[in-house]
């Protein structure tokens, strides 16, 4: 075959490749957690394999050597109880990185500090009940680097002076947060990116 005729062949098939490519990058997002060892899990956008130990009755998730984390778990535990135990932990870890980012921020806007939850969304890496004054911030934020959760954060509360992403919404996540941008470019980005996502 001649590299023309090679190219042509490329080229005739590439949005099938596309296609293929969307395909698996989607399947690597939503495929089950097991929780054993060697799974990779991300932890504030570093990617960490998991070195479970079994034996210890108290569940317990720790950094280990550079790149490990290790989970104690009960002998024989079932899936449920692992990602419940592993889940728990995030949610954890994640209200204890999220607290002093929702205090600050809401003191620098000039809020009053509004009641704040961490839920398991399917579609949504944050929400805003302007009237209860509640947000909710997406356990998965946990995986990705800590300027995107100041950037859902941010957007969130901005969401209590306005409602819709118009231009004074934008003035105000320009002036709160002036690299909001590139933060958000950061969330869309793989792996873990849900770029169909709302909030
Ligand atoms: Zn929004």
């Amino acid at each position: 075959m001649s590299d023309d005729a090679i190219r042509l062949a490329v080229v005739t098939r590439l949005n099938w490749i596309k296609a293929k490519r969307k395909e698996f990058e989607k399947q690597a997002r939503e495929s089950q957690r097991e929780y054993v060892s060697g799974e990779t899990h991300f932890v504030q956008g570093r990617r960490y394999r998991l070195n479970v130990i079994e034996g210890r009755r108290t569940p317990k998730v720790s950094f280990s050597k550079s790149g490990w984390l290790d989970y104690q778990i009960p002998v024989n535990s079932a899936h449920d109880e692992r990602e419940r135990y592993f889940q728990n932990w995030q949610r954890r870890e994640l209200r204890r990185l999220a607290e002093p980012i929702i205090s600050d921020a809401a003191y620098r806007m000039e809020l009053r500090r509004p009641d704040w939850g961490i839920r398991r969304m399917k579609t949504k890496w944050g929400s805003c009940n302007a009237e209860a004054r509640r947000i909710w911030l997406n356990l998965e934020l946990f995986k990705k680097p800590i300027g995107c959760l100041q950037y859902i954060i941010v957007h969130e509360l901005v969401h209590l002076y306005v409602r819709h992403h118009n231009d004074d919404f934008h003035r105000r996540m320009d002036r709160y947060l002036p690299l909001w941008r590139n933060l958000r470019d950061e969330l869309n980005r793989e792996p873990l990116a849900h770029e169909d996502w709302t909030y």
